[in-house]
This record gives C-alpha cells, structure tokens and sequence, in this order.
C-alpha cells in the first residue's frame, strides 16, 4: 500500500512541479539547499557525486519528494534520507 502511495505522491509532485510556478520556485530552492549541504559535507564523493555512507546519488535523491520528520528532516520510510540527518 505504500508502494501506491508513494506513486501517487510522486506523479502528484512531479504535476505541481511542472505546472505550478509557486510550488516549482519552492521545489528548486529546496533541491538547490540540499545538494549545497551534501557538497559541503566530508561523506560526498565529489568524483562520482555520491554519498559514501548510503551510496545514493544525490544530484537525484535530493530532488526526491520525502515526508519529513518533527525537525523537518527527510524520511525514506523511518530512516533518515540524509544518514547525518543534514536535510
Ligand atoms: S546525504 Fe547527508 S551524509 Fe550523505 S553526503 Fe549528503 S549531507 Fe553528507
């Protein structure tokens, strides 16, 4: 069932992004912070733009729409997006 959901949210974003300047303005700066933080941050391997720690490649996971904890923090299921808890 969450498999659904997350389709459903992701198509659902990807609308907004593409249709609704406010939403798409507010997405991008979002994206912008995150990818500032992994670059400044010592686990990104910048040769191959991946995080040491996951192995995700962050030039898309932090373009990803995630729900987001009580301090705001991206979640993928119960576990941090972010494994340092940065974003
Ligand atoms: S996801 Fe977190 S731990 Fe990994 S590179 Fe980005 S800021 Fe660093």
């Amino acid at each position: 069932m969450y498999t659904l959901f997350y389709i459903l949210q992701g198509f659902t974003s990807t609308f907004l992004y593409y249709v609704n300047p406010f939403y798409h303005k507010k997405m991008k700066k979002l994206f912008k912070h995150r990818i500032s933080l992994c670059e400044s941050c010592i686990l990104f391997k910048k040769s191959t733009r991946q995080c040491s720690v996951c192995d995700c490649f962050m030039d898309i996971k932090t373009k990803c729409i995630f729900k987001l904890d009580k301090e705001g923090h991206a979640l993928m299921d119960s576990e941090p997006a972010c494994p340092l808890k940065k974003w």
